[in-house]
């Protein structure tokens, strides 16, 4: 069949305003449940003498995952009209800002939930500055319990109103405040009489019209090498194609030195590519028609639109360590393979993603999101992350533990790029 476009999205917002709840009710809706499974939790509450939770859902697919039953043990799916929606897991904060932070798993949109009768939290702004911090451009929102207020339409407004002036301040408009009760089912599939004052779409339809992400492989390439692999007399340059595509024959420039050369032969496991093209994703070997020295953390790219090779560089970052980031500090910087000491030298900005109002520019605390200048020991290969989310972003460390990590936001023009 043909294939739909892919959407990855994460669903945030304060506990219990009713994420499960609301994951639980679009499997429903989108028909994504195994056979008898809503029955049999139905039943099973009734002989309990418990009232049947939509979440109890999440939490049965989530032990089936732990016992590696579903055969799909990653994550979870379901289908809108034209997407194929992949849900991302958000479980512990860290770790869900962890692996966005790192790329593990980027988000192409997010749902941000919020209870109407508690209505904007503290949790709720921080967590729209996470999305803001990690790039995620399209984020619905759900006024959820909407049961609990009466489907009131002044509540929602204010909700609504407050909720957009956070976001847009950040630069993240909104594609949708929409009104809901995920535990009756009101505006997740369908425009019920109870919430007929409004007239945006729902759930389903705010998810189906989110945008997929550029694919991969349609970006400038970028191969940042891993390891050079020596056998016999040929070298190996091995590393995973992280964007656009490579094949024999390609006039290639090795960043940030800015050397020229040809692909000779494109080596690859477990297959060798039918057509001789490779793209991203893809772990290959490659070897050049000419000795260069080129080494683990060089990015390989294509003449005319290599990254730019750059000793400073402004990043938005989100920051763990107990010990707070300050002008002056000594950090390690892993931008693609390449690892290098490198120098605070100015923090722009430092933000305590819960309170607005608390801007502070001497350092960025932990569990705070500010943006920096840094100097690196020598010169790298970057792109920032509006030009390539692969290798536009960078993890911190300090005394070799991830501290933080986040966004390039520019680069200084390098001496080297080629035009
Ligand atoms: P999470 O912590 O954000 O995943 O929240 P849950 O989905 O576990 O929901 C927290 C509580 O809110 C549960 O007791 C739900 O039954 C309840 N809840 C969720 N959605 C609604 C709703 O639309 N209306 C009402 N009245 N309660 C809801």
């Amino acid at each position: 069949g043909t294939t739909r476009p892919q959407v990855r999205i994460v669903i945030v917002g304060h506990v219990d305003h009713g994420k499960s709840t609301l994951v639980g009710r679009l499997l429903h809706e989108t028909g994504s449940l195994p056979e008898g499974k809503l029955e049999m939790l139905k039943a099973v509450s009734a002989r309990r003498g418990m009232p049947f939770e939509w979440s109890f859902l999440l939490d049965a697919l989530q032990t089936e995952r732990d016992q590696g039953i579903t055969i799909d043990t990653t994550q979870i799916r379901f289908r809108t009209r034209s997407r194929d929606v992949v849900l991302i897991d958000a479980p512990g904060h860290a770790e869900f800002l962890r692996n966005m932070i790192t790329g593990a798993s980027q988000a192409d949109g997010a749902v941000l939930i919020i209870d109407a009768l508690e209505g904007v939290r503290d949790q709720t702004r921080r967590h729209g500055y996470l999305l803001h911090l990690l790039g995620v451009k399209q984020v619905a929102v759900v006024v959820n319990k909407m049961d609990r207020v009466d489907f009131s339409a002044a509540r929602f407004e204010e909700i609504s109103d407050e909720i957009s002036a956070h976001l847009t301040g950040l630069g993240v408009t909104p594609t949708a405040v929409i009104p809901i009760s995920a535990r009756d089912g009101d505006g997740v599939a369908e425009r019920t009489p109870r919430i007929e004052w409004y007239d945006g779409p729902t759930v389903v339809e705010a998810l189906d019209a989110l945008e997929p992400a550029r694919p991969l492989e349609t970006l400038a390439l970028r191969l940042p090498v891993q390891a050079i692999y020596k056998f016999d007399d040929r070298r190996i340059v091995a590393g995973r194609i992280e964007s656009g595509s490579l094949s024999a024959g390609d006039e290639i420039v090795i960043m940030p030195a800015g050397k020229i050369a040809r692909i000779r032969t494109v080596e690859s496991w477990p297959v060798t590519p039918v057509n001789g093209i490779q793209s991203a994703g893809r772990s290959v070997g490659i070897t050049l028609d000419r000795e260069l020295f080129v080494e683990r953390g060089d990015v390989i790219a294509h003449v005319g639109t290599s990254p730019r090779d750059t000793r400073r560089m402004r990043a938005r970052i989100f920051w763990l360590h107990d010990k707070p980031l300050a002008a002056g500090a000594s950090i390690l910087v892993r931008l693609g393979t390449r690892e290098t000491r490198a120098n605070v030298v100015a923090i722009e900005k430092a933000v305590d993603p819960g309170e607005l109002s608390s801007v502070e520019t001497k350092a960025i605390g932990r569990n705070h999101v500010g943006e920096i200048d840094i100097a690196l020991a020598q010169p790298i290969a970057a792109d920032p992350y509006t030009d390539n989310p692969r290798t536009g972003r960078l993890v911190i460390e300090v005394n070799g533990r991830i501290a933080g990590g986040g966004l390039v936001l520019s680069v200084d023009a390098g001496q080297r790029a080629i035009p």
